[in-house]
């Protein structure tokens, strides 16, 4: 497959991602441009991350951070999203890339951040990940640890905190799945006004391939997609 091929393919895709977005968003009264699309590149090697870019998709999302120095550093245009585990010994390399960092998942990686916001004139826009789904291989803070993290986070006046991200059941029912998002809005809206000027709980980074429709109904400001957005296109991929 050329290209040229990938680029139509993904662009039919994209469509047809931006048109359920839509339609999910007019189902509970919201306006569509509420809600950012990150497309999820860690499936596709960094040659076509261009095609996404010329699409055009600026918000760009990559789940290890060694792969977001890569591309990010290849293509310093797009606004570039980590949303995988950050280790504390990577901070560095990749705050000044990432212009978000969705996996804020330890108090450790929360002090690591704050030394480097010291270093770094602008700091990536953080959020805290939730263990919403309750399963113990997800990494993420639990929702009765979030104060406790949030008074850790008011002493780090650096750190712009904007929000929360979760990652629902794998195999979860609809209304399972319907409810741990849930479950993240109401953290967002419980602590939201108790917070520091730093920290302001807008942001909900929720709701992947198969669920970003109930994320959306449930409050989602930013989905994450990858499979949906690449289905067909992969013969495009060089091995
Ligand atoms: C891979 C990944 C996604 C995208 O998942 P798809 O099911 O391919 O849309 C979203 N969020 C995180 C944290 C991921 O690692």
């Amino acid at each position: 497959m050329a290209r040229s091929d990938f680029s139509e393919k993904f662009g039919q895709n994209l469509q047809a991602i931006r048109d359920r977005m839509e339609q999910a968003a007019e189902r509970t009264g919201r306006d569509r441009t509420t809600v950012k699309l990150i497309v999820v590149t860690k499936s596709l090697p960094a040659p076509l991350v261009r095609e996404v870019l010329t699409a055009p998709c600026t918000d760009l999302g990559e789940s290890r951070p060694q792969s977001l120095w890569d591309k990010a550093s290849q293509f310093p245009t797009a606004t570039w999203h980590l949303i995988g585990k950050l280790q504390r010994n990577k901070v560095a390399r990749t705050t000044p890339l990432a212009a978000w960092i969705h996996s804020v998942d330890s108090l450790d990686l929360l002090d690591q951040l704050q030394a480097q916001a010291e270093r770094q004139p602008r700091m990536a826009n953080l959020l805290l990940q939730l263990n919403i789904s309750h399963e113990s291989t997800k990494q993420g803070f639990s929702t009765e640890e979030l104060p406790r993290v949030l008074e850790a986070a008011a002493d780090c006046p650096r750190l712009p905190i904007r929000g929360l991200m979760g990652i629902a059941s794998q195999s979860g029912s609809e209304m399972q799945i319907r409810g741990e998002f849930a479950c993240l809005r109401r953290m967002a809206e419980r602590y939201q006004g108790q917070s520091a000027g730093h920290i302001d709980l807008q942001e909900l980074s929720m709701g992947m391939s198969h669920d970003f429709e109930i994320a959306i109904e449930e409050g989602a400001t930013m989905i994450r997609i990858g499979s949906a957005l690449f289905d067909g296109c992969t013969q495009a991929i060089p091995r």
